[in-house]
């Protein structure tokens, strides 16, 4: 699924009533089954475009297209994940997981044995029964990332997902998230302040200017990647 922006801009109104820019124009297209990884100055914008991009925030001009579609709201095709991992901590590892397969209405079988599958590629095979509380930051995260894998999404929206996380930890998770990407081949765009990070995971970075933040550069990255 194809990721694309034409012309978009976000506004906030302030509290005088004039406008705002938060973002744009921004023009992009994220082509299906590639990384992208977003790179900008604090502050520019790329926080809005991903929540545009997930339904969450209405855009002021332009036009926004996921698979060639309008976006009107949260959609189970897009996963969104942000900085913070957000678990409930009353639910073990397992039940938060299963969560969107909950609201879903999928059966407990079917639930279990998908909890199951994403839960032993992010190293949490054995922490189904923990609850969120006995988690370290970088686990709290692969909880996170897995409960939005686990609805099977063909779109990945990622703010900043590893931005809490030390050096090391970071590193880890993004290799695990690579390993997974490189089975299925999600169209990704994840917003990151680490270069390191952007070259390791991405096809492509992406360079927005200060806000009100538009494309500056488009890099294609070409490096020998674990690939398996
Ligand atoms: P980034 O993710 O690149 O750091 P953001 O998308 O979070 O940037 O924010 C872009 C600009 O819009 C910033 O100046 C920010 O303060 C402002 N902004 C973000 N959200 C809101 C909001 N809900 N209301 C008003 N201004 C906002
Ligand atoms: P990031 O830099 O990680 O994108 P921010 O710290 O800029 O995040 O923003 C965190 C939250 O605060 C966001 O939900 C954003 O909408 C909100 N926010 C940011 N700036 C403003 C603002 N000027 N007025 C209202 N809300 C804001």
């Amino acid at each position: 699924m194809q990721i694309a922006a034409k012309d978009v801009q976000v506004d906030y109104s302030a509290a005088d009533g004039t406008l705002f820019r938060a973002l744009g124009p921004v023009t992009m297209t994220v082509e299906s089954g590639t990384f992208v990884a977003l790179l900008g100055p604090s502050g520019c914008g790329k926080s809005t475009l991903i929540r545009a991009l997930a339904g969450l925030e209405p855009v002021s001009g332009g036009e926004l297209r996921i698979d060639g579609r309008g976006i009107n709201g949260p959609s189970v095709k897009v996963g969104v994940m942000f900085q913070d991992a957000n678990l409930m901590p009353w639910r073990t590892v397992s039940q938060n997981v299963a969560l969107p397969l909950e609201l879903r209405h999928a059966d407990l079988e079917k639930r279990a044995v998908a909890v199951k599958r994403v839960l032993e590629p992010l190293g949490l095979a054995e922490f189904g029964d923990v609850y969120p509380g006995q988690l370290s930051g970088g686990m709290a995260q692969r909880v996170a990332l897995g409960r939005v894998l686990v609805q099977e999404p063909e779109v990945l929206l990622l703010d900043e997902p590893f931005g809490a996380l030390d050096a090391l930890n970071r590193e880890k998770i993004s290799l695990d998230l690579l390993r997974i990407w490189a089975q299925r081949r999600q169209t990704v765009l994840m917003v990151t302040h680490d270069v390191n990070e952007a070259v390791l995971l991405s096809d492509r970075v992406f360079v927005m200017s200060q806000r009100p933040g538009h494309i500056i550069a488009d890099i294609p990255v070409d490096l020998e990647r674990p690939r398996s």
